[in-house]
């Protein structure tokens, strides 16, 4: 009597990639013997030494879960069709929760959504926390607090003033430490029944498996793009949920990708966006609450994960705009093209993701300004077309000879800030002029063109291109401040402000 059974995803490079295969099986323990026999790497994945389903893997007749039920002896009819479905809400785990717990947890206690047997399965359960920053600080404080037994953070980062108006894990006199440093501090303090795993690396290709493999849930607080596919194509490879969060600005998402057969971060977005179109917070911003509230969606599906209840965000994404204090959601579906997740993959190891999202090195990327950008090329563009006029490519000056060029006074040349008003209001030079960088097309012929002209803006990416662009329209003499304001204020001005 031949039984269908269903092979879960991470499952499937166990069994010879196959989705179901048809078994021999009176009862599921004979049906389980035969399937580990027939592939043999698939047993340690299933059971445990002594033959008993692994915690967290549940088996399904049909629509029941059987593991309540006495597993082996269950017995099997024609038609029949058994799921094995990895999961995290096993049987109830084998801890015990002290008097002191007890008195902790009690609000969670007497919820029939936990009980003490849901509070159980957050102490054995456990959860990675990719970043503590904006979406790990409160994420880790909300997990640390509800109980959830293990937390492990990666990150190897120091606190920034410009960290404190959003990572609510660290204070003013953590600035200048590692970030792990405080936020084991304030966990441990917040919670001393938990274990915290500090990771100090940065997350590579090279160590991502080896670090998520040992927790349940993955918990994605990255901010830049090759972090990002690497964390989900690690969830994949490895079958971990991943509890998914951005920001920008006043907009946030969310959603739990590559679990209960939902779909991952690649079925969504198969590739990034080209570098420099989708700009980082430090570039663009972001409200300083707004992390709070996306990373407490994540710590909350990270709960309903661990206790097994409630729907997910799996093939949903939830859309959060602050400004309009709107919550809208997409439904998203796995597509069985995927690279990573799909029927076919491609990608069946982790792979260079500074190299995939085109980011040279292991630079940030910095300020971009496109409209400037596709503007130079348009005009290279035409020129091709007209005579075209010899171009001086604009040289640096750093900030050490700007300062000399100022001290020693004379109007040969002049500063031309390109930032916005509102940054200028931060901090700027004594002397300069000021267009910020989306009106110099229409107004870089108020320029002198007899002068030499520096351009400055935060850091030199934008002025930069400003740069090159008075260069092509023809100005001989143009400079880009190398490191801008920023390094004017660490090497010349440190009283001066920075952002
Ligand atoms: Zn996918």
């Amino acid at each position: 009597m031949a039984i269908k059974v269903f092979i879960p995803t991470p499952l499937r490079p166990y069994a010879d990639g196959a989705s179901t295969v048809e078994i021999e099986g009176r009862d599921v323990g004979g049906l389980l013997t035969v399937l580990t026999e027939r592939y043999p790497k698939l047993a340690k994945h299933l059971l445990q030494e002594n033959g008993e389903l692994r915690s967290f893997v549940n088996v399904y007749v049909n629509s029941e879960d059987i593991r309540s039920l006495a597993l082996r002896d269950t017995p099997l009819a024609p038609g029949d069709e058994v799921s094995i479905v990895p999961g995290i809400a096993g049987g109830a785990p084998d801890v015990d929760l002290s008097k002191d717990e007890i008195a902790r947890y009690s609000r969670h206690l007497i919820m029939p959504e936990v009980t003490i047997d849901g509070q159980k399965r957050l102490k054995a359960g456990s959860v990675l926390l990719v970043g503590a920053g904006g979406l790990g600080s409160p994420m880790a404080l909300y997990l640390a607090a509800a109980g959830v037994g293990r937390i492990g953070i990666v990150d190897f980062d120091v606190v920034d003033y410009s960290n404190l108006q959003r990572q609510i894990l660290h204070g003013t006199a953590d600035v200048g430490n590692a970030k792990l440093d405080s936020a084991r501090r304030r966990l441990e303090d917040i919670n001393p029944h938990i274990r915290i795993d500090t990771h100090e690396v940065r997350l590579t290709s090279e160590n991502a498996l080896d670090l998520f493999r040992d927790y349940d849930v993955i918990a994605d607080g990255t901010d830049n793009f090759p972090t990002r596919y690497l964390v989900n194509d690690a969830c994949v490879l490895l079958g971990k949920p991943n509890a998914y969060g951005s920001i920008f600005r006043f907009e946030g998402q969310a959603s739990v990708f590559h679990h209960e057969g939902g779909p991952c971060y690649r079925c969504l977005y198969p590739e990034p966006p080209p570098p420099g179109l989708v700009p980082s917070c430090a570039e663009g911003g972001v409200l300083g609450i707004l992390p709070g509230l996306i990373g407490v969606i994540q710590a909350t599906e990270v709960v309903k994960i661990l206790l097994g209840k409630g729907r997910s965000l799996a093939g949903r994404l939830l859309l959060y705009d602050a400004l309009e204090m709107t919550f809208r959601e997409l439904k998203l579906r796995r597509d069985p093209a995927c690279p990573v997740c799909g029927e076919n993959p491609t990608v069946t190891a982790l792979i260079d993701y500074e190299a995939f999202c085109g980011v040279p090195g292991a630079q940030s990327s910095e300020e971009t300004n496109r409209e400037v950008f596709k503007m130079v090329e348009e005009q290279e563009t035409a020129l091709q077309d007209e005579q075209k006029p010899e171009v001086v490519m604009p040289k640096d000056i750093d900030v050490s000879a700007l300062a000399e060029r100022m001290n020693g006074g004379g109007d040969g040349f002049l500063v031309l800030d390109v930032r916005d008003p509102h940054e200028i209001a931060i901090c700027a030079l004594e002397d300069f002029l000021h267009i910020p960088m989306m009106e110099i097309p229409q107004r870089f012929e108020e320029l002198d063109r007899s002068k030499e002209i520096l351009c400055l803006c935060r850091t030199g990416v934008r002025s930069g291109q400003v740069a090159m662009f008075l260069a092509h329209q023809g100005f001989r003499n143009v400079r880009n401040v190398a490191g801008g304001i920023v390094a004017w204020a660490k090497e010349i001005d440190p009283e001066m402000p920075t952002y």
